[in-house]
């Protein structure tokens, strides 16, 4: 198959305002890197705004322009995933479309992989501009609450920008789950990856599309996809209730044979109260774990396309 040398990557929601700023950085950006033969590949995440008219009018003009149109929000991961998927370069970088990560970095990205042999350059975030302190306060605290309890090491303040070699992209392509936490996948996938430390900037245009109900589920699927410390958690804490108890019985056995019946009602209900509480709990904590393998064992596809948009030829998976 003739590859182009690269593929630039980039999921869409609800971005018709930086489109087409976006395509003049990233195609500037690209030909300066390795010239015309580049690919760039929009995927339009179900946006309900003019998204989709504006790539294919984009497409219309510019032949190293592929659009993909879902067919519904299948949200950030998937809708990356699927471009990934589609994509046929040999290096392939992924950036977000609010301009938020720069495009013009790609040069000085090609150069760290050149020199230090890796086959996966992330960006590490130096400086975040124009974003709430809430943002700020909880994308620390994820991302290390994320490195004590995960046992692949993933890297602190990094997203999704990133440069990777095919034979990276492969390897990650390989990995089959549903509840896709592409950052860790891609560290998971292993070979020589290194960080490449940037400024991030403000978005170019419309709002983050991150909600704190997003921010949530990609939490939980980021902890729950790397790690099992929950569960052992989980396991340690009856572990201890169970100790606790046998004291407990003890010192009621003990007053029932000196007579001394127990009286509180106070501590009757502190215990059940607690129990209560810890066992719904742990409860919660091993269903999100059962509700994701449900989701797996289904074995569905990950993203549907619904339209595609630009020269599309020799991409097998998308029948053309
Ligand atoms: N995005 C997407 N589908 C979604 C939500 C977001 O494709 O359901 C895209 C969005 O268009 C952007 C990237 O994912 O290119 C990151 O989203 P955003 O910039 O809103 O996140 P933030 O930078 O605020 O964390
Ligand atoms: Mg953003």
């Amino acid at each position: 198959m003739d590859r182009p040398k690269l593929s630039v990557v980039i999921p869409c929601y609800n971005e018709e305002a930086c489109l087409e700023m976006l395509h003049a950085r990233v195609s500037a950006a690209a030909k300066a890197a390795v010239g015309d033969d580049h690919e760039i590949v929009l995927i339009n995440d179900g946006s309900r705004d003019r998204s989709w008219e504006v790539m294919q009018r984009l497409a219309a003009a510019d032949p190293r322009l592929i659009c993909i149109n879902l067919s519904r929000n299948h949200g950030h991961q998937l809708a990356l995933t699927a471009g990934l998927d589609l994509c046929s370069g040999d290096q392939i970088l992924i950036i977000d479309a609010d301009l938020q990560d720069p495009p013009e970095l790609l040069t000085d990205m090609r150069a760290t992989m050149a020199e230090q042999g890796a086959d996966v350059v992330y960006a590490v975030r130096r400086k975040r501009d124009g974003e709430s302190v809430f943002k700020l306060a909880t994308a620390a605290a994820f991302y290390r609450v994320l490195d004590k309890v995960t046992d692949t090491p993933i890297p602190l303040d990094t997203g999704d920008f990133r440069l990777m070699t095919r034979r990276a992209l492969d390897a990650f392509l390989a990995l089959p789950e549903q509840a896709r936490f592409i950052r860790g996948m891609v560290a998971w996938v292993g070979f020589r990856q290194v960080p490449f430390l940037y400024d991030r900037q403000e978005r170019h245009a419309g709002e983050s599309k991150y909600p704190l109900s997003k921010m949530i589920r990609f939490a939980l699927d980021a902890v729950t996809g790397f790690s099992t410390a929950p569960l052992r958690f989980a396991s340690h804490v009856g572990l201890a209730l169970t100790g606790a108890s046998v004291l407990l019985v003890l010192y009621i056995a003990f007053g029932w044979v000196t007579g001394r019946a127990i009286q509180g009602w106070t501590s009757t209900m502190l215990v059940v109260v607690v129990l209560g509480a810890v066992q719904m709990f742990v409860l919660g904590m091993i269903g999100e774990y059962l509700g994701r393998l449900y989701v797996e064992s289904k074995r569905r596809p990950l993203y549907i396309v619904a339209d595609v948009a630009g020269p599309v030829k020799g991409h097998a998976r998308l029948g053309y």
